[in-house]
C-alpha cells in the first residue's frame, strides 16, 4: 500500500477535527491500518489525525477533512468508545480504577502502568491515537481520585 501524500501541514499547529475543532493528534500509518478496516484506510491521505473527543464521531481525519467515523473503526478507546478500556494493551478499564479508589489502592492503576512501561513501543498501535495508554490511565485516576475527595470533604 502506497499512500498518497496529499500536501504538506504548513502550519506548525496540528489541524482541528472538521467535525468538532478539537487539535487532531498526528498517527502513523501502522496505528491507523491496525484500527481501520484497509479499505477505509486509503481513504484518507497522509498524515492523518487522531480526533481525541470523548464524544465527536470522528476518529480519524486528513487534511483535506475527510475523515473515517468512530462505527468504522475498531478497537477504539474510553470515553471514545464507551464499553472499550482506558488502556487497550492492558485492558484496563475505568471499572478497574473505580475498584482501586473504592479499596483505597491503586493496584490495578499501578500494574497497568508497569505492564505499558514494560511493553513500551508496542502500546502505540493498542492505542488508537499511537501513544501510550499510561497518561490516559493516571489522568483519569487522578480526576476521580480528586473528584471522590471533595464528595468525601461535602458529606
Ligand atoms: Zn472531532
Amino acid at each position: 500500500m502506497n499512500k498518497a501524500f496529499c500536501r504538506e501541514n504548513d502550519s506548525l499547529a496540528p489541524p482541528s477535527c472538521p467535525e468538532c475543532g478539537t487539535l487532531g493528534m498526528q498517527v502513523s500509518t501502522e496505528t491507523l491500518a491496525a484500527h481501520v478496516n484497509p479499505s477505509d484506510t486509503d481513504t484518507l491521505c497522509e498524515p492523518s489525525y487522531w480526533c481525541s473527543h470523548a464524544t465527536c464521531q470522528v476518529a480519524y481525519f486528513d487534511l483535506l477533512e475527510r475523515t473515517i467515523t468512530v462505527a468504522k473503526a475498531h478497537h477504539l478507546i474510553w470515553p471514545k468508545d464507551p464499553s472499550a478500556p482506558l488502556c487497550p494493551c492492558t485492558g484496563l478499564f475505568c471499572v478497574d480504577v473505580e475498584t482501586d479508589l473504592q479499596e483505597g489502592t491503586p493496584l490495578r492503576v499501578r500494574r497497568a502502568i508497569e505492564h505499558a512501561e514494560k511493553k513500551n513501543g508496542s502500546c502505540g498501535l493498542a492505542s488508537p491515537d499511537g501513544r501510550a495508554c499510561t497518561a490516559a490511565v493516571l489522568q483519569y485516576y487522578m480526576r476521580r481520585q480528586s473528584g471522590s475527595a471533595i464528595r468525601q470533604r461535602s458529606q
